[in-house]
């Protein structure tokens, strides 16, 4: 479930909310739009109920990390996949509450903001433990299939730091939020604190098209923007906007719904990967290989928008099956497009677990993708078309299907 954050808008003050994927926020109050710069995990406060007699700057601030995406595992005979939100204690204490729970789920937060009264404890479990608390709540391969773990992947995942404020009253530390007793004042001294840093404050930027100064356009959380005016295309990178060239699959069929997929080109050692052709016979498919495939780079379609698990492998899979099929892309620019909202990194993160999932022979090669290195990976951002047949949107060269109720559901991710 995504995170409320009650955040003040940068053009005028006013206090609006925000979800903690959403990039392109519209002040309803002034009516303008910022985009949201990408930082590296984010950081919010649980909001604080102090009582009267403890002084704001006494607030001491202890560091969860969050974990919010998709667990991918290769092993055993198959991929194992499972959503997780999950909050871990982000320093080593026994006295306070190894995670959040469903707090965070259940407030609104607050955007870390330097100038706060109070002081934070310096976060000292590293990173990744986030990922590995992931790994276990997720719990996909049963003890004795870890022995035969071949890939692991995270996709589309969120990662921030949800800070819990806390106070010492007496010779007691109190949870701020709720004012309940945690453990005794030497809690506090066991563990370094440091001043906010002004850098952990969200940062926002203008939304005009730096090449005609005219809006920029797409859904709350997309990560392309787009301009009309120009037909061009951006995506922010450290703070700015960069262009993106972006292809589309072409098709004579009107109010088709183009959807955006990254095309991940790869070449691979350890098991040497060079065309379309090698990939077939690798993963055994029931399909004679022409000596065309053979000339055909190898490429993966992954989507580049959020889709619940088994939906995002099955059109991966179609679509990477069938790309032979499809229509050469062609540069163009089609007014209504599906926004993307998931990264270019997380398509080459899924690159093996795509490899794998298309497997046909999975006894025989899954193992070998543990060897599977990615020597060099291209990645293109395109647009294909899809019809509505029935429940379903359909690509029609190479038959990718997908059920419209899984692209709703995929906003909710
Ligand atoms: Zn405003
Ligand atoms: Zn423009």
């Amino acid at each position: 479930m995504d995170l409320v954050i009650a955040q003040s808008c940068p053009s005028c003050g006013a206090e609006i909310s925000l979800a903690e994927d959403d990039r392109l926020v519209r002040c309803p109050y002034c009516d303008v739009y910022n985009y949201r710069v990408a930082g590296s995990a984010p950081r919010y406060l649980l909001p604080g109920r102090l009582p009267a007699a403890v002084d704001p700057a006494a607030v001491v601030h202890i560091p969860y990390l969050r974990f919010k995406g998709t667990v991918y595992e290769v092993g055993g005979e198959g991929v194992h996949h499972r959503i997780v939100d999950t909050t871990r204690l982000g320093i080593e204490e026994d006295d306070l509450p190894p995670s959040l729970g469903l707090r965070p789920q259940a407030m609104r937060l607050l955007p870390l903001i330097a100038s706060r009264p109070g002081s934070y404890l310096r976060q000292s479990v590293p990173g990744e433990e986030a990922f590995n608390q992931a790994v276990a709540v997720a719990g996909l391969l049963r003890r004795r299939e870890r022995r035969a773990l071949y890939h692991r992947a995270f996709i589309g995942e969120t990662l921030s730091r949800i800070y819990q404020p806390c106070y010492l009253h007496g010779d007691t530390v109190f949870d701020g939020v709720v004012a309940r007793p945690l453990g005794g004042g030497e809690l506090f001294s066991r563990h370094r604190s440091v001043a906010a840093d002004p850098a952990w404050e969200p940062r926002f930027i203008s939304s005009h098209c730096p090449r005609c100064s005219g809006g920029l356009e797409g859904e709350r959380d997309t990560l392309v923007l787009r301009c009309r005016g120009c037909r061009s295309e951006w995506q922010e990178e450290g703070g700015r906007f960069v262009p993106v060239s972006s292809t589309m699959v072409p098709t004579s069929i009107r109010d088709a719904l183009h959807l955006p997929f990254w095309r991940v080109t790869i070449v691979t050692e350890g098991v040497r990967l060079t065309g379309f052709g090698d990939y077939l016979r690798f993963t055994n498919q029931p399909l004679a290989v022409r000596p065309a495939f053979d000339s055909l780079p190898l490429s993966l379609w992954v989507p580049a928008f959020k889709l619940n698990p088994r939906s995002f492998l099955q059109v991966a899979a179609q679509l990477t099956l069938g790309q032979w099929r499809l229509p050469a892309a062609e540069e163009g620019y089609v007014d209504e497009v599906y926004g993307a909202n998931l990264p270019a990194r997380e398509a080459l993160q899924a690159v093996k677990t795509v490899l794998a999932h298309t497997t046909v022979s999975k006894k025989t090669s899954l193992p070998l993708l543990a060897e599977l290195r990615i020597a060099r990976h291209e990645t293109r951002l395109i647009y294909v078309p899809f019809v509505v047949r029935g429940l379903d949107y359909v690509e029609e060269h190479s038959g990718a299907a997908l059920l419209a109720a899984a692209l709703r559901l995929g906003k909710t991710l």
